[in-house]
């Protein structure tokens, strides 16, 4: 999360309880939102899963003491407008709000962060080591924090959908070194304690009236120093994982549908938990084959004779074939359902096949299909044409 999130979010708004609200109110407050916006049980609920997320982003900070404190000192600092007021820095410069959000939003009137410092560090430096602990040079360590969600994207097979699949999926990730579990020292060094910051990661400084935390510039922030790297790493601890995960897609899944898999996004941080892993799901669409819900849908072209005639149908489905019966007299265009043919999920609801048939119309015929043909047109005057005819005589 950025700073210029916490400078625009109002967390205690989105879980509608008061600035000084308890960490029992708090946790009263998030986990009702949670419960009623939970995505399981709202699939597809794209409002409610933004709720869902909103409260837990805005969980995440209030409920963590530190987190909160800093989240509202930000905020009150901001919102006091003491920068307007025109607070003095180190180098007499004058501070200014655009060039705070100048410097979080990359759109900054004219590159000024870099000559404004603020003792020594680039403005937004402070800023955002202060507020996110997600700076360059790793913040301030602090307490469990959740794995990010990731998100994926898998194109299944027409009959793959229906029928429900599970496939493996490889996802790129940044995980945990397993040579040193993320310290970053050799194996069989230990870390020791930053002797500036005695392992808190923060170094405060007094500037005028306001105090302010930076990162450590002996450890980076980082608490402890490394003497040895560990070699896999390179002393940075994390490294970019391989993870092959199988997904479970369930039968009937269809094309833009989304999937959750709690706890198989990127691990978590110091013992957080893991985040979520969300699949897109495309379907590749079939030459046979169509859906509509639950249904499946074809088109099969019959003989003008069979139309008239009647004809058992053979037409193939996703796992074999049906024989459907097509009574004499059947015109085009006319919808055939065999029932069950359909998707069959697993909770026992299932849909149908629907056929259409389309009557074909020979462009060459023998001469005696045609003599025959010439009969068949004597026998059988046109009832419906001699009805629209006499309706235009009237009118
Ligand atoms: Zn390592
Ligand atoms: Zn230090």
């Amino acid at each position: 999360m950025s700073s210029k999130d916490w400078l625009e979010k109002d967390f205690y708004a989105v879980l509608g309880v008061g600035k000084s609200a308890s960490a029992d109110e708090i946790k009263k407050a998030y986990r009702k939102l949670a419960r009623e916006n939970h995505p399981d049980h709202n699939p597809g609920n794209t409002d409610a899963e933004e709720r869902f997320k909103a409260a837990s982003e805005a969980y995440d900070v209030l409920s963590d003491d530190k987190k909160r404190k800093e989240y509202d000192e930000m905020r009150s600092l901001f919102g006091s407008g003491a920068f307007r007021r025109g607070a003095r820095a180190g180098g007499g410069a004058q501070f200014d709000p655009s060039d705070l959000f100048g410097g979080f939003s990359g759109a900054g009137a004219g590159g000024g962060a870099g000559d404004r410092r603020f003792g020594g560090a680039g403005f937004s430096d402070i800023f955002s080591s202060i507020f996110s602990g997600g700076g360059a040079g790793g913040g301030p360590r602090r307490g469990p924090q959740r794995g990010r969600d990731v998100e994926a994207e898998v194109t299944l097979d027409f009959a793959h959908a229906v029928q429900g699949t599970t496939l493996p999926l490889t996802l790129r990730s940044p995980g945990v070194c397993d040579v040193c579990h993320g310290n970053g020292a050799k194996p069989g060094t230990v870390p020791r304690t930053c002797p500036q910051c005695h392992g808190s990661g923060l170094i405060s400084r007094n500037q005028g009236s306001f105090s302010f935390s930076e990162p450590c510039r002996e450890c980076q922030g980082a608490g402890s120093i490394v003497e040895q790297k560990c070699p896999e790493c390179r002393g940075t601890g994390g490294v970019t994982k391989n993870r092959t995960i199988n997904v479970r897609f369930p039968a009937g899944v269809a094309d833009g549908q989304r999937i959750r898999l709690s706890g198989r996004g990127e691990p978590g941080e110091r013992g957080g938990p893991a985040g979520d892993l969300y699949v897109q799901v495309r379907v590749r669409p079939d030459d046979l084959f169509g859906r509509v819900g639950d249904d499946i849908t074809m088109t099969v072209p019959i003989t003008f004779a069979e139309a008239v005639l009647g004809t058992d149908l053979r037409v193939p489905t996703l796992d074999g074939s049906v024989t459907l019966r097509v009574p004499p007299g059947t015109p085009s265009g006319r919808k055939l359902r065999a029932r069950g043919k359909g998707v069959q999920r697993r909770d026992g609801q299932t849909g149908d096949l629907l056929v259409t048939v389309e009557v074909q119309v020979p462009t060459g015929v023998s001469d005696e299909a045609r003599d025959a043909l010439e009969r068949f047109a004597k026998l059988t005057p046109n009832a419906e044409r001699g009805r629209i005819d006499a309706r235009l005589r009237r009118g």
